[in-house]
């Protein structure tokens, strides 16, 4: 048996005025995600815990039964593996943006989309300036998204860290890193010290001379957040006996496959937004299922369109999934299988954020006998088998779905 995971992630959403108040899952053209729910089974179910932020890291964790409540630690030390970069079981990681500071304000958390170019030349700036090897570490990723890790730093967990997406418009020293015990005092101390003193080094760098002239926003300010230490995960593997592969664009993602024990495998022209190499991503999903049980193909595009509010986008995205990708593997594979089509989490068009309302999902197996449920979407799942799931992860409904039920 064979186990297919399809995520689209944000996909979810509320009736939106312009598609006739319909979802994008509702309106898109989609026959193989809804041949999944009409020969299989639906339902929905939670995968972010209440006293949890809405989002992929904790939503992803979640469907693949790993609860994020333990091992959602940050999105520095989930992404970093992602980059090559090895953590210590001491060490902590964070994301380090590259920001645009004015007049005192956060006024853009990823300075203008930077380049990676631009970008990387700014940090490595920072990095021999500020960088101690073995105590304080910067290295590169991609555009904006750099890192900041931080050798044998305790308790990464009692600082606050403001992530700067949120913090557009707020002024710099309302959300400098703080501590919530004065155990970590001496600490936050030093990320505010780092932050500080990025502000003279990036000022006067050439990479913002140039961009000065040309009108473009300044690359002026270090922010470093989502830190902790790298999570201990079990694989899945060891959870499941299962070898398994991912196949995404996003380095969250990717990260999260590592610990899990995942074959990473990297798809040109898989970019995270709507332009991505769907076919390779299915041609790939094919070729990994040969090696392995389990294969997690993420698509990151209908998050993208949902946080530029963007609803015809959104429906295209679900489309070009449904034809390009889903519709491509089911036609390709020869083995018996079963399948899961869902969303991580929504990301409403009337937001253009997260959201953490169950989702939908869909599974089919040779096992399951169809439960009625004619289509996949938000308001078809609410009537499906499974009903409403709050204590079962994803992955594990798929696994069981996926075993022939001996008669007891
Ligand atoms: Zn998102």
């Amino acid at each position: 048996m064979k186990f297919i995971l399809i995520v689209g992630d944000g996909m979810a959403d509320y009736p939106v005025p312009e598609l006739g108040n319909k979802t994008p899952l509702q309106v898109a053209y989609k026959p193989n995600m809804d041949s999944i729910a009409a020969q299989g089974q639906s339902g929905l179910i939670k995968t972010v815990p209440d006293e949890l932020t809405p989002g992929s890291d904790v939503a992803i964790c979640s469907v693949l039964d790993y609860d994020p409540r333990i091992y959602c630690t940050g999105r520095g030390p989930l992404e970093a593996p992602a980059r090559g970069l090895e953590l210590g079981v001491n060490d902590a990681c964070y994301r380090c943006n590259i920001i645009t500071e004015q007049n005192g304000v956060i006024s853009d958390y990823s300075a203008g989309h930077i380049t990676t170019e631009e970008s990387s030349q700014l940090i490595a700036a920072v990095d021999q300036a500020l960088g101690k090897k073995g105590q304080i570490e910067f290295y590169p990723g991609l555009d904006y998204r750099h890192f900041l890790i931080l050798r044998n730093f305790p308790n990464p967990e009692l600082i606050v860290c403001t992530p700067p997406h949120d913090a557009i418009g707020v002024s710099v020293s309302a959300v400098l890193p703080r501590a919530k015990s004065p155990l970590a005092q001496d600490i936050a101390l030093v990320l505010v010290d780092l932050i500080n003193c990025s502000r003279g080094i990036l000022r006067s760098h050439p990479v913002n001379i140039t961009r000065e002239k040309a009108g473009k926003r300044l690359g002026n300010l270090i922010w470093p957040w989502g830190g902790g230490k790298k999570p201990s995960m079990p694989t899945l593997k060891e959870k499941f006996g299962l070898n398994s592969a991912v196949i995404s664009a996003v380095d969250l993602i990717k990260g999260i496959g590592t610990y899990a024990g995942m074959e990473i495998i990297n798809v040109v022209g898989a970019t995270g937004l709507d332009n991505t190499n769907y076919e390779g991503k299915a041609d790939a999903a094919l070729k990994a299922l040969v090696r392995n049980d389990l294969v997690f193909v993420h698509v990151e595009a209908p998050d993208e369109a949902g946080h530029c509010k963007d609803a015809r986008l959104k429906v295209k995205t679900i489309e070009d999934l449904d034809k390009r990708l889903l519709g491509r593997i089911l036609r390709g594979i020869s083995e018996p299988y079963a399948i899961a089509i869902l969303p991580d989490h929504p990301t409403p068009i009337k937001t253009g954020t997260h959201s953490r309302d169950p989702v939908p999902f869909a599974i089919k197996s040779p096992f399951l006998k169809p439960d009625g449920t004619k289509r996949f979407d938000e308001f078809s799942a609410k009537s499906g088998a499974f009903g409403l799931v709050e204590n079962d992860y994803l992955i594990s409904l798929l696994i069981a779905a996926g075993k022939e039920k001996k008669p007891s």
